[in-house]
Formats: structure tokens, C-alpha cells, sequence
């Protein structure tokens, strides 16, 4: 029998799971990092979770983190939420101390891996993903296989523009879509709108769904923008299926129907007739990574 381990490198804490080819969890474990962690530390506990899962099954490796990384040379190049992290080579670290093979790709990728194999992707071979969490992510399975452009940074669908005079986004440039719809774009716009810095998103939304003026209407105008972003990518990709996935889909029944129904809208009809839309199961991310391995053995 095999075994995958599946490790997130995530917001506060590197999680990990060794995964049956199935999806059955065998065992999980987890360190915790902070903005103290340096690339010293970081790896010996990535090193350090590895030992603790190693099993006689175990035969690969995967890794998924936030971006931007380059999938090519194995470099997480920085992370917003570990600092003092940059350009770390965490594969060749892995391999030099372990005899697998290490996979490793963004978050986001990871994700739409995590719900083709074990979520409401299943079944679906042209499966677009898109993540609305902290930012805003795309993946993208066409004919089974993972697109990754042509080195590693394919999908950054968050930087799609919808209105170059609009706000500025996180990367720098004004009006992209992440600006709109993703947690950091909706704090950013309301606290810039109303003068009241708000702690989540959880927050926002609760706003929004009491009514309040200024929350409902920024959730309209990024419903507005995402539903765009969302017409260039089906009439640019086709796929059968879409899904929704990340902490904001927690909102789904608050702007999911509204989000769906100005996608069909906006859609030749000849998509609308066969186009899947729906939110995701939220597959781990530890699921996600091992679901990596699963493209390179099978
Ligand atoms: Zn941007």
C-alpha cells in the first residue's frame, strides 16, 4: 500500500497528514510558526514534521503554500505572513534529508488538486477553481492534468483587472478583482469608506447580511467583479464545471444564489445550458498536497 504526506504551510502553522490514495487521513500532525520564524527554523520544522510521519507506505512527498513560490526550483519566495522568510528552498532541503520525491505548488493549485480528487470536483476533468480566502486564487484542470503556465505562475486570476481607476490592489496596481471580492479587499474598501477598521471577514459579512449601507453595497460591487472575472474565464476556458472554495464560501448562502445568477447573466447562453457552478467542500490543504503526489504516481 501507499502513502502520501500532504504538508500546508499555512497562516500560523505547518500541517500535515499522511493520506491513503483514497483520501483517508492515516495520522496528522503540526507545528506552529510565527513572524519570528526564519528560513532556519521554518525548515528544521518542516524536516521535523517529516520525521514524525515517515511510515514504511510513504512514497512521496507534497507541499502547498502561499504564493508567490517558484514551482520550479522549489523556492518559497516569500510569504506574507512569515516575514522573514525568502527565497527558501524547501524541496531541495527535503530531498537532500529524505529519500522521496517532494512536489510542491501554490495554495491555490493545491486547492483545485484538493477538490478534483477528493471534493466536488470529482468526476469533473475541466474543473476551474476559485479560491476566496485572504486573496483571490484560481486553479485551473484541464483533461485531468494541472495547468501551471509556463513556470509555475499561471491562474493569478486575482490580478485580472475590472476597473483600472478602481482601488489599489495588495500587488500594486488599481482595480483588480482581489480588491473587490477577497477578505483583505473588502477590510481594505470598508475601513476606507466608512473609517471603521474591521477585524474579518466574518465581520464584514455580518454587516452586509443585518443590511448595513456601506457593507452591502461593497458586497454587491465585488459580486459584480468577480461575476466578470468569471465571465472571461468560461468564455476563455470552457470548463464543465467551476467551484468556489476558501474561508468566504462560510458566506456562500449570503451571495452565492446573487453571485450565480449574475454569471448566467452575463454567459453566452450556450454555456449556461451545461456550465456547473458551485461551492466546494473546502478540502483540506493537507488533502490538497498529497493529492499532488497523486499526479506524478499513478
Ligand atoms: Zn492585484
Amino acid at each position: 500500500m501507499n502513502s502520501y504526506l500532504g504538508i500546508d504551510v499555512g497562516a500560523g502553522s505547518i500541517k500535515a497528514s499522511l493520506v491513503h490514495p483514497d483520501g483517508t487521513v492515516l495520522k496528522n500532525a503540526s507545528r506552529l510558526t510565527g513572524a519570528e520564524t526564519d528560513s532556519g527554523n521554518f525548515l528544521e520544522s518542516l524536516e521535523n514534521i517529516v520525521s514524525e510521519m515517515r511510515a514504511p507506505s510513504l512514497t512521496a512527498i507534497g507541499i502547498g503554500s502561499p504564493g508567490p513560490i517558484d514551482s520550479e526550483r522549489g523556492l518559497l519566495l516569500q510569504s506574507a505572513n512569515l516575514p522573514l522568510l525568502k527565497e527558501v528552498a524547501l524541496v531541495d532541503h527535503l530531498r537532500n534529508k529524505f529519500p522521496y520525491p517532494v512536489y510542491y505548488n501554490n495554495d491555490a493549485n493545491v486547492a483545485a488538486l484538493g477538490e478534483y480528487r477528493f471534493g466536488r470536483g470529482k468526476n469533473s476533468s475541466n474543473l476551474l477553481i476559485l479560491t476566496l480566502g485572504t486573496g483571490l486564487g484560481g486553479g485551473w484542470i484541464y483533461q485531468g492534468k494541472l495547468f501551471n503556465g509556463y513556470r509555475g505562475s499561471g491562474m493569478e486570476v486575482g490580478h485580472v483587472t475590472y476597473d483600472p481607476r478602481g482601488p489599489v490592489c495588495g500587488c500594486g496596481q488599481r482595480g483588480c478583482a482581489e480588491a473587490y471580492f477577497s477578505a483583505s479587499g473588502f477590510l481594505n474598501r470598508y475601513s476606507e469608506k466608512t473609517g471603521t477598521a474591521l477585524l474579518s471577514a466574518e465581520e464584514f459579512f455580518r454587516r452586509a447580511e443585518r443590511g448595513e449601507g456601506a457593507a452591502s453595497s461593497l458586497l454587491d460591487e465585488g459580486i459584480e467583479a468577480l461575476a466578470q472575472l468569471c465571465r472571461g474565464l468560461i468564455h476563455t476556458l470552457n470548463p464543465e464545471r467551476m467551484i468556489f472554495t476558501g474561508g468566504l464560501i462560510r458566506s456562500w448562502e449570503l451571495f452565492g444564489d446573487g453571485l450565480k445568477q449574475r454569471i448566467q447573466e452575463l454567459i453566452f447562453p450556450v454555456f449556461r445550458t451545461y456550465t456547473q457552478i458551485l461551492p466546494g467542500e473546502n478540502v483540506s490543504g493537507t488533502l490538497g498536497a498529497a493529492a499532488l503526489c497523486m499526479e506524478h504516481h499513478e
